[in-house]
């Protein structure tokens, strides 16, 4: 096999060590809550969970599918926790949280797809934490997507997230099981339902994509209305997973960043540790405060 290619220095990162870290992962452990921070081993770990923000994954830690980037495990998922909705919104409250990301494994195995803890989960936040603004990080929900959709958006997230992660020509080998025009379709009718829902998507690069395909991307995102863009580098949680092609370099990442911001994103983060959800909080405040 092909030699792997070696990190470069901008991706490396001190290992967590804060109070306020070790304060977030207690908070997480007494509620029995899952965050993407640990499952999906992402680098922004140690600064995102001292400044108190995380990515809560809703509805067990087992997906029902393999996508080829992703750490989170696949199999059997358990019963739906009907008490999940309420932990995670006292958590919220307890760590005084000004934005809360939602996300959850795809759970093709429910009649909803899960949309139904979606909703349980927003109006628990709402009660719970008034202040908090939510964002959500949904699934394609498949063939639910419709109805998924509609229930989600009638609960009214402040952000409805979707990842579209990848060129489409990569889908087959990087999110098999995905459709590109799905995904894409499903954040259009979120626009169209409600257009005061702020709509956000992301890619992965270093996969393979060409310029020109990211580009398109972004057009694509655009001709479906969505606001805010996401871009970062992949990342091969381990050997199992999709190779790195390419580390892209801090400069080529500002170059996206100026195109995404032409094309007329509202808000673009594109640096190599961007994740979908780093800084999606202090971000989405200074925009709407704007
Ligand atoms: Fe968690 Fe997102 Fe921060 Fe990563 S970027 S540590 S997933 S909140
Ligand atoms: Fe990971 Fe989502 Fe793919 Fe499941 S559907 S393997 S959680 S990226």
């Amino acid at each position: 096999p092909a030699p792997r290619i070696p990190k470069p220095a901008w991706l490396r990162v001190r290992a967590p060590t804060s109070p306020a870290f070790a304060e977030t992962r207690r908070l997480m452990r007494a509620k029995g809550l899952t965050t993407v921070c640990e499952e999906a081993a992402c680098p922004n770990i140690g600064e995102c969970w001292s400044q108190k923000h995380a990515t809560v994954m809703i509805l067990g830690d087992t997906c029902t599918r393999a996508c080829a980037f992703c750490n989170v495990k696949t199999g059997m998922p358990q019963p739906v926790d009907l008490l999940e909705p309420e932990h995670l919104a006292e958590a919220a409250a307890e760590m005084g949280l000004e934005h809360i990301v939602v996300t959850s494994v795809d759970r093709d195995d429910l009649a909803d797809g899960g949309a139904g803890q979606f909703v349980r989960v927003i109006q628990q936040l709402r009660k719970r934490a008034p202040n908090t603004t939510i964002e959500i990080l949904t699934p394609d929900f498949r063939n639910k997507a419709a109805a998924a959709v509609e229930a989600i958006v009638a609960a009214r997230p402040d952000v409805y997230n979707h990842n579209l992660e990848t060129v489409p020509r990569l889908y087959p080998t990087i999110r098999p099981g995905a459709r590109y025009y799905a995904s894409l379709r499903l954040l259009e009718t979120v626009k169209r339902l409600d257009p005061t829902i702020f709509t956000k998507s992301g890619v992965m690069v270093g996969l393979g994509e060409e310029r020109m395909e990211i580009h398109q991307v972004m057009d694509d995102m655009r001709s479906a209305d969505i606001d805010f863009l996401t871009m970062g580098q992949y990342l091969q949680p381990t050997p199992r997973h999709a190779k790195v092609v390419e580390f892209v370099t801090p400069d080529a990442f500002k170059a996206y960043g100026s195109i995404a911001r032409a094309k007329g994103f509202l808000l673009v983060a594109a640096t190599p540790l961007t994740r979908s959800s780093y800084h999606a909080g202090a971000d989405f405040a200074k925009m709407r405060d704007a």
